[in-house]
């Protein structure tokens, strides 16, 4: 058994595909028959064009969008001539031909003055590298395109890998690098497939077609390479037992969320891209409690425009018919990189430029954004939340260019609600501390736990080696969601939370008793969560707030937490 840090949980079994990013190798030699070689390339070419097609066709959104416009450069004719002259003309081979040629136009596009054809010179490159794998027969995996039962294994999942994934097929993830919250973690756990990082020489150890059980269950993470008859039946059995708690829950998709003694709250769910608004209803939340947008432009190798962003937001507030949806706007820089928006290396990422700071350096990207959401607010129950609001006057500053937006929108007679709330992110100590101020002036918060934590007891978040010290658990975390829940019902706002900690069946009747109002949480854990409320009781809860409230230690805390839980 091979082990490593689980980041999805689940028990699955398949075949390993391996991604394998090897460097093609091209020869350069003459050939004989030219007319054969052209006529190899040509068709070569046309396979690319044809799977491009086929891509374009089934996908949807942002991959959508990206493909056509693959389709719309592999259709213009003066992309393959320098390629055929070389064949035709001069004798090259077809692998070395295209090479050439293509890096050509790779050339041409990149020295354009216009960065929009610059950057196509990367997507160029990608069809090179596409049809010369073909001609020499290594071609790399079809992401979109996978086995049934497939374990993926590879050394890294980019976020455009992740994009392109064929979910439908995956029964488990293995990756050498990665976080808990990198996109492809994240899209996991939505999706409820068992992942697994860290597992070092994985793309050595595993090979095309082994047969693997994968079991993740917390942060432990197994990997069973042609499992035993003995492992693999202990393994079924769990599975079972997971499938049977899963079904125990959807008695929970028609309850309210209501504690025993009549408290209400709100169970919504955390997305990251449109379609994961599905999972959203079939789990029944009761809204979407937050919307990664930041995903939309991870998606894609240039800024998602106006429409495009429109789209997304218009898809998610529909299918929501009316619930509420909150979109959170552009929180890049710290650990979210975006190809498409090039970010200075600093020391500290995470003590820098990022999300609410650069939209308000660039405020044409922040109006773009801002545009689209206020036109899809006109279809249904939207939202603007701001990510990493540390200050009253962020805060001023992002709403009055909230208010222009509006006021180009009026003059142009483009409809958007009107009374569109308005709420911050709670994930930066001093905004906690400052929360009676800040919720004078917003609609709502909702505390980011996973950002909180980090800056509240200076333990980076993805860093595997403090991990221990990384904990919702510490008293002083504790104290600033009170601070911040207090300081939202003082000014008769709700406080919400969207980060991992308010999915947490050991933490909900804590944060129950300390009176959140919304917990928003990954679509997988709505129903558990649900349980967990309406098993709960409103007073006890408040009695047990208090009581973690007195206590200095955060190993005491947990111990608490976790023999209340028990006992439930
Ligand atoms: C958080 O910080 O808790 C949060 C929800 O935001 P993200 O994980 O996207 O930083
Ligand atoms: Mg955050």
């Amino acid at each position: 058994m091979i082990k490593g840090k689980g980041v999805s949980n689940g028990i699955n079994f398949g075949n390993v595909v391996l991604l394998k990013k090897e460097e093609l190798k091209v020869e350069e030699f003459k050939v004989d028959d030219r007319q054969a070689e052209l006529k190899f390339f040509q068709t070569t070419f046309e396979q690319v064009v044809e799977e491009t097609k086929q891509i374009a066709e089934k996908s949807s959104g942002t991959e959508k969008d990206i493909m056509e416009a693959y389709l719309a450069i592999l259709q213009d004719p003066t992309l393959i001539m320098e390629t055929q002259n070389m064949i035709q003309n001069e004798g090259y081979n077809a692998g070395y031909a295209t090479k050439v040629g293509f890096n050509t136009i790779i050339q041409m596009f990149k020295a354009m003055d216009d960065s929009y054809m610059a950057e196509r010179s990367a997507d160029i490159e990608d069809m090179k590298n596409r049809i010369i794998a073909k001609i020499v027969k290594k071609e790399s995996v079809n992401l979109s395109h996978l086995p049934e039962n497939t374990i993926m294994v590879a050394r890294e999942l980019t976020t455009s890998d992740t994009a392109k994934l064929d979910l439908k097929n995956i029964a488990g993830i293995i990756t050498e690098i990665g976080g808990k919250n990198s996109h492809v973690s994240i899209m996991a756990r939505t999706h409820e497939i068992p992942s697994i990082i860290g597992i070092e020489n994985a793309t050595q150890i595993l090979r095309d077609g082994d047969f693997i059980g994968i079991y993740v269950d917390g942060d432990q993470g197994e990997v069973y390479l042609n499992p035993t008859e003995e492992e693999l039946s202990k393994l079924k059995q769990l599975k079972d037992e997971i499938m049977h708690e899963k079904e125990a829950l959807y008695d929970f998709k028609k309850r309210e969320s209501i504690t025993k003694d009549g408290h209400r709250v709100e169970l919504v769910a955390n997305i990251g891209v449109p379609q994961d608004a599905n999972l959203a209803v079939e789990n029944a939340a009761e809204g979407i409690g937050l919307f990664r947008s930041e995903f939309l432009y991870m998606d894609s190798e240039t800024v998602p425009t106006e429409e495009e962003q429109f789209e997304s937001y218009k898809v998610v507030v529909e299918k929501m018919q009316g619930k509420p949806v909150i979109i959170r706007t552009l929180d890049v820089g710290g650990d979210k990189e975006i190809k498409s928006i090039s970010l200075e290396k600093e020391a500290n990422p995470f003590l820098g430029y990022r999300a609410i700071r650069i939209c308000l350096d660039d405020v044409a990207l922040f109006k773009t954004q801002l545009r689209a959401l206020l036109r899809a607010s006109h279809f249904g129950n939207l939202a603007i939340m701001l990510p990493m609001i540390s200050s009253i006057d962020e805060l001023r500053a992002a709403k009055r260019i909230i208010k222009d937006v509006e006021n180009e929108l009026d003059q142009k007679g483009i409809p958007y609600k009107r009374d569109i709330k308005v709420g911050i992110m709670i994930e930066i100590p001093a905004a906690a501390l400052i929360a009676d101020h800040l919720a004078k002036e917003c609609d709502f918060f909702s505390i980011g736990t996973n950002d909180l934590i980090q800056y509240t007891t200076a333990v980076e978040r993805g860093n595997e080696k403090i991990a221990k010290l990384y904990t919702k658990y510490h008293p002083g975390v504790i104290k600033l969601i009170k601070f911040a829940i207090d300081g939202a019902h003082k000014n008769g706002i709700f406080c919400g939370m969207c980060g991992e900690a308010a999915g947490d069946s050991y933490y909900i009747p804590l944060l129950l008793g300390l009176g959140l109002d919304e917990f928003s949480m990954n679509p997988s854990k709505i129903l558990k969560a649900r349980k967990s409320v309406c098993e709960a009781n409103f007073e006890e809860c408040k009695k047990l707030a208090e009581e973690i409230l007195s206590m200095a230690s955060a190993t005491e805390v947990e111990k608490r937490l976790k023999e209340y839980g028990n006992t439930k």
